[in-house]
């Protein structure tokens, strides 16, 4: 038997149901915000990636999957979507116009991590981006925008947590403070965080070590070291999420794990899903449409986790309805005939309807109809094709109304009854 490569999942239903349902409702929300979509390519020149998430990040020393193609070039699948959209924005010309441009895009990434219970190497994620706009009503916005997301689908259980990671003016101060503590606290960091420490000293506020954060209380955070503009753009961005009444918490040990932030940096997590507890992540990256050969444009964004989304809500509900679905039990050659017509005209009108096309017994199609979810089975056999009604049975309530074949009208009444 030939299995799916290790981190890697199929999807299936009834659980595609809930993709779909999720896609839906993000999709309508990036409507009201007049976010577009954009879909790219799931593979890219790997230096794409390494210029833009940081050479000395988990992500490109450890996690990606880079190959060498056919003609020797090194290409890796994305990681994340934020590189791919920043290439196309640079390539289309899209920075055209003074508006912000934004963008949404749904689809797969991979990353060469340990898989685990909400960790995949193949997982799936929808993007917000914002291109184009320095104001903090951007970020306000586009924060707006994920949490409009989350609530339409009904999910409570979540904490909006945020922070600022400084910008160019005062970020580099804070770092060689940073850099400077944290040698002196050499020894007693991890083997990484001692890495960490000259390549990429924010990192180590990620690190899961006890000993590690238990010193990490006791460093300054860059909150402590914004210059005033950040200040200033932190607050604006914190007094809209309050009028808007959207809960969130400061976390000043916020970092992320790519190294392109600045300005806004943003988590959504939960307690229902054990240790990866992030749900979605973004941020501003004012610099890297610049860095990666564009012109000078702010932008910001974010990413939801599907899986993580998908396993939050499969908690806290029961499951999706399914459009009311009309089964048609047959009996003998010549229902089959007409059952078959009268499922296809149903499903012409816009009715989910099926037959079972096994010649079963009637006990053996109620039980399929059964474990199908039905509404309703109509009942077909030569008797009832000759008296050109049959019996329609409600699945709920076990009631039975005889309905004509000729009035469609009629079944499909019964099925709005259901919610059709
Ligand atoms: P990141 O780009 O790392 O900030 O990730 C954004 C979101 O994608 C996270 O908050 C997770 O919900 C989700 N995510 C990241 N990595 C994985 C993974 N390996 N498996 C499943 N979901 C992931």
């Amino acid at each position: 038997m030939i299995k799916a490569v290790r981190g890697m999942k199929d999807i299936l239903p009834p659980e595609t149901s809930r993709w779909q349902h999720i896609e839906t409702v993000a999709r309508q929300v990036f409507a009201c915000y007049g976010f577009q979509e954009i879909r790219l390519p799931l593979l890219e020149r790997t230096e794409l990636f390494s210029r833009s998430i940081g050479a000395s990040t988990d992500i490109v020393e450890k996690e990606m999957y880079t190959f060498l193609d056919r003609h020797g070039e090194s290409v890796t699948l994305r990681p994340e979507a934020t590189a791919s959209v920043v290439r196309a924005f640079i390539e289309n010309r899209l920075d055209q116009g003074a508006e912000v441009k934004k963008y949404f895009t749904i689809g797969p990434m991979f990353r060469y991590e340990r898989p685990q219970k909400g960790r995949y190497r193949q997982f799936h994620q929808i993007n917000g981006e914002a291109l184009g706009g320095e104001a903090p009503e951007v970020d306000a916005e586009l924060i707006l925008l994920l949490m409009d997301i989350f609530a339409r689908l009904g999910l409570t259980e979540i904490a909006l947590v945020i922070n600022s990671l400084g910008c160019p003016l005062c970020r580099p101060a804070y770092l060689l403070e940073l850099t400077a503590l944290l040698a002196r606290k050499g020894r007693d960091l991890c083997e990484d965080c001692q890495r960490r420490s000259t390549s990429n000293p924010l990192r180590v506020f990620d690190c899961k070590s006890k000993v590690c954060q238990e010193i990490l209380t006791q460093v300054p955070t860059m909150a402590d070291h914004l210059c005033d503009a950040c200040v200033q753009h932190d607050e604006r961005v914190r007094e809209l999420l309050g009028r808007y009444e959207v809960p969130y918490r400061s976390n000043p040990r916020l970092v992320r794990g790519l190294d392109y932030y600045n300005r806004t940096a943003f988590e959504v997590v939960t307690t229902h899903l054990g240790a990866q507890d992030a749900v979605a992540g973004g941020g501003r990256y004012n610099g890297l449409i610049k860095e990666l050969g564009g012109p000078d444009v702010p932008a910001v964004g974010f990413a939801i986790g599907e899986e993580r989304l998908v396993a939050l809500l499969s908690q806290q509900d029961e499951g999706l309805a399914l459009p009311p679905l009309l089964y048609v039990a047959v009996l003998g050659a010549a229902a089959m005939d007409q059952g078959f017509d009268l499922v296809q005209t149903l499903r012409r009108r816009g009715v989910a309807a099926d037959l079972d096309f096994g010649q079963r017994s009637l006990k053996a199609q109620l039980t399929m109809a059964n474990r199908r979810g039905a509404a309703f089975v109509l009942i077909l056999g030569d008797q009832e094709l000759t008296a050109g009604e049959a019996p329609l049975k409600d699945m709920a309530t076990g009631a039975q109304q005889v309905v004509s074949l000729t009035d469609l009208a009629a079944i499909c009444a019964a099925l709005q009854g259901k919610g059709v």
